[in-house]
């Protein structure tokens, strides 16, 4: 008996075969090169196996298969298109929570994908002055429409509201004291405690009030050993029960006369009334800017529905203390966020198309009538395709650290897959696109609320491959 291993051919005359020239014109020679090599070996070693040990697979019956450029080359193709499945690709959320942290929190606007498309393929002017045709400065971007829509005197745009906050805390606090209620001593996500922050820019914390209550004179008491008031909001947790805290307004005129900037950290980035959303009262930068506040920071991919940024707004001579500060340099904004920032800002000029438009707000607000609807034309489709599936209630969430016990109501499609909802689960999050969903009392629930319309017919026809273990 001939060992079939003898038939395998050389990685040269395989590169001849019809099928790796295909491969070649595909993938380059290169990489066909390497994944040929690597299909040789593993059929070598699945011969080795199938001899040696206990295989089904006799000798003989490789010996056709060992002897033909097509068992490789589909090996090799099949390992070349894994391989180029990008790593960071888009997925169709059915978790029902909006602001997904983990799913890339906001997806944007039509108009700023095609705004930061445009940006980011061919130059800009960026830092560019056309009316003079000389130097100019990335951070005038965004400003007019950040001081229309907060009525602040100026802003700044940098990576993330973790950055804006280290940004304004080392401008205005280096060296110096910072005072924090310890009812504002929180993690934000991620590690980020506001304690280490302080520190991390230079600053010192200065301890005020007690967890549950803070006075204006818990402040007044440390005021002349501080250089800046922080006022963090609690967007994350509440506290409930024997509680006080001091309004920004009481902060302010405390403040002034002392010549001590308030910041107020609001991290969500709401743009409008929460009650539009039918959402719960929510501070906007508006509202703490009227209220008092020197310096108030935001986040760009939060309520704002906008790109990953953090927005500074507030006092002129402030923020050009910031845009001074060399870490400014370190933490800015790149220009295709900008771009898809400046079109989100944009959107909101026409109050009544903004909830519409921005993707993350029209979720927000979707009424519960048309997503048991739509939930009713998914279970629908499914059962064209033989995948029975029921219409449920469920609730999601906002999400992003926003707004916490705030459940949505919503409606699902609930998969029928008899005790195996995690395979199914597991299943769904392979293909292309992935698609993730939520597990209720073992059961998998699609929440339509986060799918986006045109990914109906993927989301559909990826059940459909999940169900029948394709
Ligand atoms: C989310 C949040 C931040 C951080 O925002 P990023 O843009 O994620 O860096 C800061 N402060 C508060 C209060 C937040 O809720």
């Amino acid at each position: 008996m001939t060992d079939p291993r003898s038939c395998i051919p050389g990685v040269d005359a395989l590169l001849a075969s019809p099928g790796a020239e295909e491969l070649v014109e595909r993938f380059g020679r290169p990489r066909t090169v390497d994944a040929l090599r690597r299909a040789v070996e593993s059929v070598r070693g699945e011969i080795a196996a199938a001899t040696g040990g206990e295989g089904t697979v006799t000798p003989d019956e490789w010996m056709s298969s060992a002897a033909d450029p097509a068992t490789y080359t589909t090996r090799a193709e099949i390992d070349l298109i894994a391989s180029d499945v990008p790593s960071l690709r888009h997925v169709v959320n059915a978790t029902g929570v909006v602001l997904h942290t983990n799913l890339g929190r906001a997806p944007l606007a039509d108009e700023a994908v095609e705004a930061m498309r445009q940006a980011a393929g061919r130059y800009t002017n960026l830092e560019f002055d056309l009316d003079e045709g000389r130097r100019g400065s990335r951070y005038v971007h965004c400003v007019e429409l950040l001081r229309e829509l907060t009525g602040a005197e100026d802003a700044l745009v940098v990576n993330n509201a973790a950055a804006a906050l280290i940004l304004s805390l080392n401008t205005l606090g280096r060296g110096a004291g910072v005072a924090v209620s310890r009812g504002e001593l929180v993690e934000i996500g991620g590690g980020f405690r506001i304690p280490e922050i302080i520190e991390r820019a230079g600053a010192e914390l200065v301890e005020v009030g007690s967890t549950n209550r803070t006075r204006v004179e818990d402040y007044a008491e440390v005021l002349s050993g501080v250089r800046a008031i922080l006022k963090v909001h609690r967007s994350n947790f509440r506290i409930t029960g024997f509680t006080e805290e001091t309004s920004v307004a009481d902060l302010a005129s405390l403040a002034a006369g002392a010549d001590v900037p308030v910041v107020h950290d609001l991290g969500s980035g709401l743009m409008v009334d929460a009650a539009e959303l039918g959402l719960p009262e929510e501070p906007l930068a508006s509202a703490s800017l009227a209220a008092g506040a020197d310096v108030v920071v935001v986040s760009g991919d939060k309520l704002l529905g906008g790109t990953q940024a953090g927005i500074i707004v507030g006092r002129a001579d402030l923020m050009q203390r910031m845009r001074r500060n060399p870490l400014c340099r370190a933490l800015r904004v790149d220009k295709v966020t900008l771009a898809g920032l400046e079109a989100t800002l944009r959107l909101y000029r026409d109050p009544a198309t903004v909830r519409k438009r921005i993707p993350t707000l029209a979720m927000l607000s979707a009424d519960v009538d048309t997503l048991e609807q739509r939930a009713r034309a998914l279970a629908d489709a499914l059962g064209a395709v033989g995948v029975r599936a029921s219409v449920v209630p469920t609730t999601g969430a906002v999400g992003g650290g926003t707004y916490p016990g705030v459940e949505l109501a919503s409606f699902a499609v609930e998969l029928d897959v008899e005790g195996n909802a995690h395979g199914l689960a597991a299943a769904l999050r392979e293909g292309t696109p992935p698609v993730v969903g939520r597990i209720v009392d073992d059961a998998l629930r699609l929440d339509v609320r986060t799918v986006f319309p045109d990914q109906e017919d993927d989301l559909v026809r990826r059940v459909a491959e999940a169900h029948s273990g394709r």
